[in-house]
C-alpha cells in the first residue's frame, strides 16, 4: 500500500511519514500544493493525507483538480482547528474524511486504514484468505492461527493482495503500490517476494495467473 502525504510543516510531515512508514506503507511526500497535485495526478496512491493550508496551491484546489481529472483515491484532509467551513468545503470538494489539527497519530492511522479498507470494499477490520489472516491495525499475520513474521516489503505485498482478494493483480500494479517514488524499482523483485511469501504462508496461498499476475482467493478452491 502506498500513501501520499502533502504537508508543508516539516516537523509534522516527518512525523506523518515515519508513522505511516512504520505502519507498513510506502510513503511519498510533497511540501506544497503544486508538487502534491502532480504526484497525486501521476501515481496510483491507496490513500492521501492532504493538508488544506499549503504554499503555492491550496489543498482544496489540489483536491478539486484531482477529482476533476477522475482521480478517485481516498483523501483525508487536515483542517485548522475550529474551521467547520473548511471541513464542509473539503468534503464538498471530494474529501473522504478529515482530521482537525492537532490530532493523535493513532487516530490518523486508524482513519487511513479505514479509508483503504472501504476503498477496496471491505467492511471488516480483519482480512482473510483461506487460512491466511491479516489484521491491518496491528500488522499481525497468521496462517491457521499461527503468527508469521514478515519483512516490510512482504507485508506490503500481502496486504495489497489481500485487500484486492479474488482479483488478478499485475506485477506492474504491485510494483507501483509497493514502492515510494524515490525507490529503485525492479519488477523482478516482486517474484522474489511472492516466492518468500509462499514459503511462509503455504505454497498455494498465492496463485500465479500466467501472463496476468497474482491472485489471492477469499476461499480455498
Ligand atoms: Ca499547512
Amino acid at each position: 500500500m502506498r500513501v501520499l502525504v502533502v504537508e508543508d510543516e516539516p516537523v509534522l510531515a516527518d512525523q506523518l511519514a515515519s508513522s505511516l512508514g512504520q505502519a507498513g506503507y510506502a510513503v511519498d511526500r510533497a511540501p506544497d500544493g503544486v508538487e502534491g497535485e502532480h504526484l497525486g495526478a501521476v501515481n496510483p496512491y491507496d490513500a492521501v493525507v492532504l493538508d488544506l493550508g499549503l504554499p503555492r496551491l491550496d489543498g482544496l484546489s489540489v483536491l478539486r483538480r484531482w477529482r476533476q481529472a477522475g482521480r478517485n483515491m481516498p483523501v483525508l484532509i487536515l483542517t485548522a482547528r475550529d474551521s467547520w467551513m473548511e471541513k464542509v468545503d473539503g468534503i464538498d470538494a471530494g474529501a473522504d474524511d478529515y482530521l482537525t489539527k492537532p490530532f493523535r497519530m493513532e487516530e490518523l492511522l486508524a482513519r487511513v486504514r479505514a479509508l483503504i479498507r472501504r476503498a477496496s470494499g471491505h467492511a471488516v477490520a480483519t482480512l482473510r484468505c483461506g487460512p491466511v489472516q491479516l489484521v491491518p491495525a496491528t500488522g499481525q499475520v497468521t496462517v491457521g492461527g499461527t503468527p508469521v513474521t514478515l519483512t516490510g516489503h512482504e507485508f506490503r505485498l500481502l496486504s495489497y493482495l489481500m485487500h484486492h482478494q479474488d482479483t488478478i493483480v499485475s506485477k506492474s500494479t504491485l510494483t507501483e503500490h509497493l514502492y515510494a517514488q524515490d525507490f529503485d524499482r525492479d519488477s523482478n523483485t516482486i517474484e522474489v517476494f511472492v516466492g518468500r511469501l509462499r514459503r511462509k504462508l503455504g505454497a498455494d496461498a498465492i496463485d500465479t495467473v500466467r501472463g496476468l499476475g497474482y491472485r489471492m482467493r477469499s476461499r480455498e478452491a
